[in-house]
């Protein structure tokens, strides 16, 4: 039976920071001990488990959040298994009155958290979720129909014209640390690659955690938005935020970036470079709620094409090969190779580049995008169940509001306009332009009429 000192629980998830963390600061506001946990599961069923690269994320991330909790008086309590069972253990050891997250919008995590909900009520401890990780929940953005949106633009008029994102919260003062249970180390969870440790570029390249997303952030905002305009299409330029794996984790919230950046708005010189900086800026956040609506309504989207009409695309056989010299940066097409050794080398690669070896991967080696996902979700630092489905898609043309399949890149164009002096290509291929390079694994106008036949079969499919 709990009693008025029974301690509230916060179960953090993708929400790994203590500022403006509603379940963090409704627990401290409660007045009652805090006992804050973390559940590795890799049991329940349907969730997809982090990659790689993700992983080696989160090990830094739990670390940072802990130190976090330490400073405000409170422990971060790590426990693996299936959520379900190791929530219903923590209330029976604990005899918790209050419990507290911050949602998730895949299927899979939403049973989940719909089952835990109700058991915890039904023993009498009070459960409640917050909307953290979106500026926009789902359910209400709706056409004027009240349907969901299938396309961009009007569906981020909606939003905007919607009651704004709600202001962030103060991380809570103090919190009073409740019982001390026994868990696991993060050590334990077995994050880290060790044998090998291929994690050397990532940790030359990041700071995982919420001060340091805090500062990207800051610097972004005094330094680069005002270019970002221009500059964001530019991968030998260091334009863009680099928030994408901070918000992946919720190391930073939407509305903390939402809000900043319109306070970055201004008088000055620069005032009108600024404004449009940061309207483009936000309207890239517009594309991240874009595709976490898209999955709430196409929970599948990781495994199945949106669109079903490209279940017929006629994906010829794998070649193997092919896909290995992909994922290597050995194609001898020299932005797609600089892409994917960014990737390999340092967790992330630029969305220009993103989109150009996709279509190169889908359009020119004929290859199901499914397979491309799989290695952005293994290698990518912010590998996201709702922007990295979403966002293959829309190259292969399967997607929501998707890039027509017919727009095939040609990606030696692209270098020419978008690296024009090859500054982004010779930092990841230096040998390039030399014998040791190697030639094209195919022939881009061949393969582009190779890829635009097989489309004609989609096209003819849907009548
Ligand atoms: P900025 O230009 O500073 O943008 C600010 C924020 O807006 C980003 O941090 C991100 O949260 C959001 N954003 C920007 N572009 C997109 C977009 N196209 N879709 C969704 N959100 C966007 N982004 C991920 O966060 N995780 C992924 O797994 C992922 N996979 C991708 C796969 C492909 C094939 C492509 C083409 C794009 C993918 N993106 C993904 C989107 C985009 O490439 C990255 O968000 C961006 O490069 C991150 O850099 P940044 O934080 O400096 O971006």
């Amino acid at each position: 039976m709990a009693t008025d000192s029974s301690p509230a629980i916060v179960w953090f998830r993708d929400d790994l920071r203590v500022t403006d963390n509603p379940a963090l600061s409704a627990a401290a506001g409660s007045g009652r001990p805090v006992v804050c946990v973390y559940v590795w599961d890799e049991e329940s069923p349907g969730i997809r488990p982090p990659g790689g690269a993700a992983r080696w994320w989160l090990h830094h991330s739990l670390i940072a959040l802990g130190e976090e909790l330490e400073r405000l008086g409170a422990r971060l309590l790590i426990r693996r298994g299936a959520a379900e069972q190791v929530i219903a253990d923590l209330l029976g050891e604990t005899d918790a009155a209050l419990l507290f997250w911050n949602r998730r919008y895949g299927l899979a995590e939403r049973t989940v958290d719909e089952t835990i909900k109700s058991a915890a009520r039904a023993r009498g401890v009070e459960a409640t979720s917050f909307g953290a990780a979106l500026l926009f929940e789902p359910w209400t953005i709706r056409t004027g129909s009240d349907t969901p949106f299938s396309v961009y633009t009007p569906f981020w008029r909606a939003c905007l014209s919607s009651p704004a994102p709600r202001k962030p919260l103060d991380a809570p003062n103090e919190l009073a640390a409740g019982p001390r249970l026994s868990g696991l180390s993060v050590d334990e969870l077995g994050l880290l690659p060790t044998h090998p440790d291929w994690a050397g570029g990532l940790r030359e390249s990041w700071t995982p955690g919420e001060q340091s997303a805090r500062a990207s952030l800051d610097a972004f905002l005094s330094d680069e938005v005002a270019d970002y305009k221009q500059n964001r299409d530019t991968p030998g330029i260091a334009a863009t935020s680099r928030l994408s794996p901070h918000l992946r984790w919720g190391e930073i919230s939407p509305h903390q970036v939402w809000h900043a950046t319109s306070a970055a708005r201004g008088a000055g010189s620069r005032a009108s470079a600024i404004a449009e900086g940061a309207t483009t800026f936000l309207s890239e956040l517009g594309w991240r709620e874009f595709a976490y609506h898209t999955l709430f309504q196409h929970p599948q989207m990781a495994t199945q094409n949106i669109h079903p009409e490209y279940d017929g695309f006629p994906w010829p056989r794998l070649h193997p090969a092919a896909l290995r010299a992909w994922q290597e940066g050995r194609t001898g097409i020299p932005l797609v190779d600089a892409g994917m050794r960014e990737l390999w080398h340092t967790g992330t690669m630029h969305n220009r580049v993103r989109m150009v070896v996709a279509s190169f991967l889908t359009k020119n080696l004929l290859i199901d995008w499914r397979h491309g996902e799989q290695w952005f979700w293994d290698t990518l630092v912010d590998s996201d169940p709702a922007s990295n489905p979403f966002n293959w898609q829309w190259v292969a043309g399967s997607g929501a509001d998707a890039a027509p399949y017919f727009r095939v890149f040609n990606p030696e164009l692209q270098r020419e306009k978008f690296d024009p002096h090859g500054d982004y290509v010779r930092r990841w291929v230096p040998e390039w332009g030399t014998d040791s390079y190697p030639e094209p694994i195919v022939d881009l106008g061949e393969t582009r009429r190779a890829a635009l036949a097989a489309y004609d079969v989609v096209r003819r499919g849907r009548g």
